[in-house]
């Protein structure tokens, strides 16, 4: 029998008989108790069982790692459809991916409710104890077509996806099998931690047109500690979801008469995005921006010349074209199909809401001649834009059809991009470290080496390249490059947070330009004399301040920083007779500039206090008797936690401190514990 070279991970090549699996490299080289559930074979996933012919490197894939779950997950949706059709003869499954944070599968069949997933998951496990293996087939696309006969969805993807005389593959565990390319789980055991969570409807393949399906959502984890551990932040998370608490706090609103995804701020999260804004525009006064306002429209022109019309068009709002053209058209007798085609070639025009900010801040560099000691030019909005979501994918605060970018365009010369892209980390770090996101990743998306897809001198870029690299290094956190995922015109740095219970967010990004300076034909006078173009730099540290407000929420889970709360004080009286002194309490507060709420009505304080703790106040603030006399108050926590006889004078100045340095959490009340 020929003899292969396998190279291991830590660069060991080993020998082994050709025809020797992955598994069992795996567990030659690691033992008995690896815990991979798949393999990496020169690169590419596959399975276990894969045998190996020729010289190769072998890696395996842990259930832990993110391969490695997807593989479970992908794995779990088959279980899923195997108990579905062992309970429901009739139903046919459709397509079963694993998606974010789990995995669901759309089958054609009777609607079902919540309360069939238990029968269904427990038919799961029973199968899964069976440990059946899971073994890959390969068949032609007739013999693929006699194995899928009874099912016109899985024909539909055989007659679409495969070309002809060509073939795939199933995966069979039992007698059950799915039309599938894998990888999958060695064996049905893998899949004991599984857990069905809900069920809805959806569209065969996402087309309204097309047949209603059964969605059911389920998650799966390595053991019975990952499980337990995801449903607990599951639950967290819906706590913590900024659609209810929102509600609750009274921080915005959504009403389908102004339309979906654009959101009302009403006073008390108006409140929040405001000090966000001051917050940020402190600090951007510091670094030497300038602050600019421009129009929420654009005409249909600069949008061609930025290039953001007609090819990104089926994103954002229709445009607006003028009324005596309409009319004239009209008329004419012009069909909206033609209207469209008209606008597209440019021989109407019209106007845009702006789904960027961008090409207004372009024209207001265009409006004067630049000389290089005009650079960097730091122009900062927080410009409203608009994009068209699909309205199922429009959600609370963070997939919205309006929003607000804290938007920045710097121009700059090439030499400067370095130093520009250091001061726009340096803002997002601010940031996160006021708002306690301290758990971070970067992303530095760069080139990808082999494409000509990129704009921009081949110089310039690894200029860019290398100071996005030396910024993000900088940060002291965990960076990563990924290699093409820079956007045609510049390289990027992308901010994720990781929240208090895990989960992943986008926010902020800095990307380097060199686009739309050739587009619009930007210049400068050099310190040669010669005429020069700039390059752009688009920075948004928040991204979105509808997007973010929404993450603060859940961030937070409605207890906010002192200096971010809507309103910091809530003063509750404890009978008429304190009326008096709760005003004077009030006014003192007010006059330095502590947002106050006074409730002297007749409810019980008890009353009172559960009331109030539903719009989460900094503190209550609670005066009685002892209070009025001594010209005192009595502070109350979120916890419940209180403390009394503190002077008015001095809470005033310990308040104002705590916001002023925007402490992470109200922390007047310190409660000694009892010896
Ligand atoms: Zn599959
Ligand atoms: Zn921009």
């Amino acid at each position: 029998m020929p003899l292969i070279n396998v190279t291991l991970p830590d660069g060991t090549v080993n020998e082994y008989a050709s025809g020797i699996t992955c598994a069992e490299v795996i567990t030659d080289a690691l033992g008995r108790k690896h815990g991979c559930l798949a393999a990496r074979v020169d690169g590419d996933e596959c399975d276990m069982s894969t045998p190996l012919e020729q010289n190769c490197s072998v890696e395996g894939i842990l259930s832990t790692s993110d391969e490695g779950i997807h593989i479970l997950r992908h794995s779990a949706a088959h279980l899923l459809a195997q108990a579905v059709t062992a309970l429901y003869p009739g139903a046919k499954p459709t397509i079963g991916p694993a998606i974010d944070r789990g995995f669901y599968y759309d089958f054609a069949m009777e609607a079902i409710t919540e309360s069939d997933l238990k029968p269904i998951q427990k038919k799961m496990q029973e199968l899964a104890r069976k440990n059946f293996t899971v073994e890959r087939v390969e068949l032609s696309e007739s013999e693929l077509q006699d194995h899928f006969a009874d099912n016109p969805y899985k024909l539909e993807i055989i007659n679409d996806k495969i070309e002809d005389g060509g073939g795939s593959t199933i995966y069979k565990q039992d007698e059950w099998y799915d039309l599938c390319l894998g990888p999958h789980v060695p064996n049905t055991s893998r899949l004991m931690h599984v857990k069905l969570t809900s069920v809805s409807s959806a569209y065969w393949r996402g087309d309204q047109d097309r047949e209603q399906l059964v969605r059911i959502y389920g998650i799966v984890e390595p053991s019975k500690e990952a499980l337990r551990a995801t449903l607990t932040r599951l639950e967290e998370a819906k706590k913590r979801d900024h659609r209810k608490l929102g509600k609750d706090l009274k921080l915005f609103h959504i009403d389908e008469e102004v339309g979906q995804g654009l959101i009302l701020w009403t006073p008390r999260g108006a409140v929040i995005r405001q000090e966000l804004q001051d917050f940020i525009s402190f600090h951007l006064r510091r670094q030497g921006y300038s602050q600019v306002f421009t129009p929420h429209v654009g005409k249909l022109d600069l949008y061609r010349t930025s290039g953001h019309f007609p090819y990104y068009q089926d994103s954002q709002y229709p445009p607006l074209v003028e009324r005596d053209l309409m009319k004239k058209l009209a008329d004419e007798g012009c069909t909206c199909g033609e209207l469209s085609n008209l606008m597209k070639l440019g021989d109407i025009d019209g106007y845009m809401l702006k789904p960027m900010n961008c090409p207004h801040h372009v024209k207001i560099y265009a409006s004067q001649q630049r000389s290089y000691r005009d650079l960097p030019l730091r122009l900062a909005e927080f410009g409203t834009v608009y994009r068209w979501e699909q309205s199922g994918e429009i959600s609370g605060l963070t997939r919205v059809r309006g929003f607000t970018q804290d938007d920045a365009h710097l121009f700059v010369t090439e030499d400067q991009i370095a130093q520009e892209v250091l001061g726009c980390i340096e803002l997002v770090q601010i940031i996160f470290e006021k708002l306690g996101m301290t758990d971070y990743r970067v992303r530095v998306g760069l080139r990808d080496a082999d494409s000509d897809k990129y704009v921009g001198e081949s110089e310039g870029w690894d200029k860019a390249e290398e100071a996005c690299r030396a910024a993000a290094q900088s940060l002291g956190v965990n960076w990563s490059e990924e290699q093409g995922e820079a956007a045609f015109y510049g390289p990027k740095i992308d901010f994720v947070v990781k929240d208090v219970i895990g989960r992943e967010w986008q926010l902020g990004t800095v990307q380097v330009d060199y686009n739309l300076p050739e587009r619009f034909g930007l210049e400068y006078k050099g310190s040669d004399g010669e005429i020069h173009r700039p390059v752009m730099i688009h920075r948004a540290p928040f991204g979105s301040m509808e997007r973010f407000c929404g993450v603060l929420i859940e961030h937070f889970a409605g207890k906010f920083p002192t200096w971010l709360t809507p309103t910091q004080v809530h003063i509750i009286t404890i009978s008429e007779k304190h009326k008096a002194y709760a005003s004077e309490v009030a006014e003192a507060l007010k006059a330095h500039e502590i947002r106050v709420l006074v409730d002297d009505g007749d409810d019980t304080v008890g009353k009172k206090i559960r009331n109030h703790r539903k719009l989460q106040p900094a503190y209550m603030v609670i005066v009685g008797d002892g209070e009025t006399e001594g010209r005192t108050v009595s502070l109350r926590a979120r916890n419940g936690d209180q403390i009394s006889g503190m002077g008015l004078d001095d809470f005033i100045v310990a308040i104002r401190e705590e916001i002023d340095t925007k402490v992470a959490q109200p922390s007047l009340v310190v409660v000694e514990p009892e010896e």
